[in-house]
């Protein structure tokens, strides 16, 4: 069958069949232990704290937040005590300020977000409760989800598409996530398009994942929603990707959103999580996480309270049975490779990837040979041995020249090249210095307009 899609593209072994028939387990510790809250966000403003060391908390209290509208409020998923407001690691190695709390084990619950409100919210109050829970895209990219909800208000939205694709290897959350809770999917997907009252709904799952599609379509009852399976080819779930597979429409390049071209992708956790805030009055306290790779014991999809250590998650799964030689966050496209594994559980922690030397793919770079695969492979259509030469010249103004800001750091090259370049983590480097650069010269524009 003649599936939707896009050009270019790769399809790395799926090695989804580690957790694909493993039900959502839940951990929730009842005995007293850390749990970490780092203050910044992915993508955003970070929050300040606003509670200080030695005070109680219930679990889902409001313990940071920030007035910028790209940011998102932190909660605490358990009830203990601030035990600490100090640097500590996150997932990328980084020392960043966090909120330490000692829970009791107990999970005594805070007033939820109705009782704070006063009343269910009416459709009007959908978007500012969605901010107040804190909820950002839980596919990994943490952009905040209320700003996603509040396009430019000459847009007109008419495709909000749920992001089912779940293209990175290894990873079932979602897989899972839809074949257990369908209802409070749709039903979340529903809320949406009670505020989008102009757009249809649209479930786009990688039809590799065939009960998904099969209970999705059964439980999805209303005709402004409609299941699609996508064809498996990573990065399908990237979101101009699925943009352009579902609607045919290309989202053209930084700085177009995807409101350019009507249209909202949420993740499918996000959306349940909508589900959740809405009916609930529930801030984002948990995730699920898929735990895999051949260095782990008991590979599985574990539902645990943000702020968890990984280290804790892992030994839930049984521990390693073999030394691994790479743990990531996330998947093995788009995930980062961890230094180590006494880090926080947060928001955009999708997967736990732990892999011995049989799978890690540890190979030496060598000379470029011309061969035109990463060109092909670039789903951006971008030249990513040139950006590569480029941004290894420091030469960041042809960069800029050649789209590399519209890079969107999904690996296909580097998987590609014949030579191992490391094509994706030199895109990376020259965006990172772009932006630094970017920042750098609007702090200088607006001292120089203070001083004046
Ligand atoms: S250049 Fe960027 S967008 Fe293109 S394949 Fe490489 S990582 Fe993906
Ligand atoms: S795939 Fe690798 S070897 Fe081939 S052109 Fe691109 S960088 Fe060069």
């Amino acid at each position: 069958m003649n599936l939707p899609t896009f050009l270019g593209g790769v399809h790395p072994p799926e090695g989804k069949a580690l957790t694909e028939n493993k039900a959502i387990e839940i951990l929730r510790p009842e005995d007293s232990r850390e749990f970490v809250y780092p203050l910044a966000l992915h993508i955003g403003a970070p929050c300040s704290p606003i509670v200080k060391k030695g005070d109680t908390v219930l679990a889902g209290q409001k313990i940071a937040d920030t007035d910028a509208f790209v940011s998102a409020p932190k909660y605490s998923a358990v009830s203990g005590t601030v035990k600490a407001i100090e640097p500590r690691m996150a997932f990328t190695g980084a020392m960043e300020p966090s909120i330490v709390i000692e829970s009791d084990g107990q999970y005594t619950p805070a007033p939820t977000l109705h009782d704070i409100l006063g009343h269910k919210p009416q459709p009007s109050e959908y978007v500012k409760m969605i901010r107040e829970s804190g909820l950002v895209g839980l596919g990994g990219a943490c952009f905040p989800t209320h700003v996603k909800l509040s396009p430019p208000k000459d847009k007109t939205i008419n495709h909000i598409i749920i992001n089912a694709a779940e293209c990175e290897p290894f990873l079932n959350c979602d897989n899972r996530l839809m074949l257990e809770c369908p209802d409070e999917i749709i039903r979340g997907l529903e809320f949406v398009l009670e505020v989008f009252t102009e757009a249809e709904g649209v479930i786009a799952i990688e039809s590799n994942k065939p009960e998904a599609i099969a209970t999705m379509t059964e439980h999805c009852k209303n005709p402004r929603i409609r299941v699609m399976p996508v064809k498996v080819k990573y990065p399908q779930g990237a979101e101009k990707m699925l943009i352009l597979s579902v609607t045919g429409k290309e989202v053209p390049l930084v700085p177009a959103l995807p409101a350019d071209v009507g249209c909202i992708v949420l993740n499918t956790r996000t959306v349940w999580q909508i589900w959740d805030a809405i009916e609930n009055g529930r801030p984002v306290l948990e995730r699920v996480v898929t735990v895999t790779g051949d260095a782990i014991a008991d590979p599985k999809n574990v539902q645990v309270p943000l702020g968890l250590s990984m280290r804790e998650l892992i030994n839930f799964c049984g521990g390693f049975k073999d030394e691994p030689v790479k743990i990531i966050s996330g998947g093995p496209m788009m995930g980062i490779s961890m230094r180590s594994i006494d880090v926080p559980v947060v928001k955009g922690t999708s997967g736990i990837l732990a892999l011995t030397k049989n799978l890690a793919y540890l190979a030496e770079e060598s000379a470029c040979i011309r061969c035109g695969k990463c060109v092909e492979a670039c789903p951006m259509h971008l030249n990513p041995t040139f950006l590569d030469h480029a941004v290894r010249k420091r030469d960041y103004a042809t960069f800029e020249a050649f789209n590399g800001m519209n890079c969107i750091e999904c690996g296909c090259c580097s998987y590609i090249c014949p030579a191992s370049r490391f094509l994706t983590q030199t895109c990376k480097e020259g965006k990172a210095a772009v932006n630094a650069a970017r920042r750098k010269a609007a702090a200088q524009a607006k001292q120089k307009q203070e001083a004046k």
